[in-house]
């Protein structure tokens, strides 16, 4: 059984570990590695050496950390297969998602690559007799990334490219179900000439997350999950004087008008709620109908998911691959009994479903429900499961106080022809990520990503323009040079000279 570690100052560094953890494939329920737990010692010695690394990171050119960049855009292209394999064997969705993932996450390499561009500041000239000030965006230190296990490529790289380009060291800490696409972007940093000790990798669960919002050599911390565990890690780093985003859990809802082409929306209803078994933050678990227009739509989209295969990741047929544990499988079906024994319609079950030859594996297939009650847990809690629930509103004045009631705002969605009920929407929803006929409004890298409400804790989103400013810190300087003669114009005159 391989055994995988953490990596620290550029290699693989045993050191001294605080236990193991089994890694399972979903699809099979097999054990297919271990990896050893960071222990406080070793991430002792992770902040130690990026501190260190980060001294002289921040004083070397923006344009040799471009090259860095671009180098690194170029092996993540070159290496993509091998990272969607480790990333399917280890969460379980579907190879082509994984290389969706990776592309994604790419983009803010593709990004950091233009960060010379993007970290500029301001000058203003003779603010007062002879005196300007200027701007500059400074690196904070050492930053501490924890992610989910859903994005093992995409989300750590929502951090790590811009902390890194804008200067900054960083020590990684994945989920513990999904590490080794971590540890291999590890490998391809180091390929791209990235000095030893700026790119860490620990694993480990509570105690290692808790060592580094307890760290005073960690300066920030950028944190992805759930919402109860962005709460803690909000709370614990601000209180230990960190700069802290976390982003947090999701419900996102759309909004489906009478006017709508029912086809069209069915379909991309069917991709964004069953896609990745449901296990995205910007999926979309409820739709509300509008007008009368649930039961055709629940029918238009259980046709599609009925044509959803479910399998292997690795099988190039399949659509849809397993939940990441049995335990997520058995809450997201303790979710959908809960709803049905409240009275809710089960338009499409998919909680008995069975993949030949991986009897093992955390299947579910695409399920439907309508009439739930708003107070049942199905509605209520983030389900990260692949179930679609349809909700009837009568009008477009109740379905956005429906919207807008939940705690999450991530993203959401409308789906209409109608243009001026389209802007009206998303002048009105409240959430940080929005989409007109478009489900999944997961914004470009160059725009930033985050929700409002529960769904984010902190100020700035992730990545794009807000992720340089939550990197850097401002310094404005202030200068004044009492004279305009004197040394320069010595030398100026002293060169005529020797002409
Ligand atoms: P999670 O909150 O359980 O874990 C996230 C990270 O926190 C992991 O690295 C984990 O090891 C650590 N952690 C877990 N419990 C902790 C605790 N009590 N104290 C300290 N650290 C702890 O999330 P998950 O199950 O890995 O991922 C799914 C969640 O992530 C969903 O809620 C999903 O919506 C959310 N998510 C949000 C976004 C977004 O952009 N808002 C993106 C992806 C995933």
């Amino acid at each position: 059984m391989e055994i995988i570690c953490q990596w620290i100052n550029g290699e693989y560094y045993e050191g001294n570990p605080d236990g193991e953890v089994e890694i399972e494939n979903p699809a099979t329920g097999k054990i297919v590695r271990k990896a050893q737990l960071t222990s406080q010692e070793d991430l002792e010695y992770a902040v130690k050496v990026a501190r260190k690394a980060q001294e002289e990171w921040r004083n070397i050119s923006l344009a040799k950390r471009v090259d860095i960049m671009f180098k690194m855009r170029q092996l993540l292209l070159d290496n993509q297969d091998k990272m969607a394999k480790l990333i399917v064997e280890e969460h379980g969705k579907t190879y082509g998602d994984a290389i969706g993932e990776i592309q994604r996450g790419r983009e803010t390499i593709d990004f950091a690559c233009g960060i010379n561009a993007n970290l500029k500041g301001e000058m203003s000239y003779n603010i007062s007799t002879r005196v300007d000030i200027h701007t500059i965006r400074q690196p904070l230190g050492v930053v501490g990334g924890i992610c989910p296990f859903n994005f093992p490529a995409m989300v750590p790289m929502w951090m790590h490219p811009l902390a890194l380009a804008t200067g900054n060291a960083f020590i990684l800490k994945p989920a513990t179900t999904t590490p080794s696409a971590s540890l291999f972007t590890a490998e391809l940093y180091k390929q791209a000439g990235l000095p030893d000790g700026l790119f860490n990798v620990v694993i480990g669960d509570v105690p290692v997350v808790q060592g580094m919002l307890n760290h005073d050599g960690i300066d920030a911390i950028s944190f992805v999950g759930s919402t109860p565990v962005a709460r803690i890690v909000q709370e614990t780093g601000i209180a230990n004087g960190k700069r802290v985003q976390a982003l947090g859990g999701a419900n996102n809802h759309a909004i489906v008008m009478p006017d709508a082409d029912l086809e069209f929306a069915a379909e991309h209803i069917s991709a964004a709620a069953f896609g990745a078994a449901g296990e995205r933050c910007m999926a979309l678990p409820v739709v509300v109908a509008v007008g009368g227009t649930g039961e055709k739509l629940a029918e238009l989209v259980a046709k599609h998911a009925r044509n959803i295969t479910v399998g292997s990741g690795m099988n190039e047929n399949t659509d849809m691959g397993p939940v990441i544990t049995a335990d997520a499988k058995k809450r997201i079906i303790g979710l959908i009994d809960s709803a049905e024994k409240a009275g809710a319609k089960i338009v499409l079950d998919g909680r008995d479903h069975v993949v030949e030859g991986f009897e093992g594996g955390h299947f579910l297939a695409p399920t439907i429900v309508t009439d739930v009650p708003l107070d049942n847990e199905l509605y209520t809690n983030e389900v990260f499961g692949p179930v679609l629930t349809i909700v009837a509103a009568k009008d477009y004045e109740e379905a956005i106080k429906i919207v807008n009631a939940q705690p999450f705002g991530n993203g959401s969605a409308i789906f209409t022809n109608d243009g001026g009920m389209a802007r009206r929407f998303t002048q009105e929803v409240e959430a940080g990520m929005v989409g007109v006929n478009v489900p999944i409004p997961t914004p470009v890298a160059y725009y930033s990503f985050g929700g409002w409400k529960n769904s984010l804790m902190g100020d700035t989103h992730i990545h794009g323009p807000e992720g340089v400013k939550f990197y850097t810190r401002a310094k404005a300087i202030t200068t004044r040079w009492p004279s305009e003669s004197g040394a320069y114009q010595a030398t100026m005159s002293f060169e005529r000279d020797e002409e």
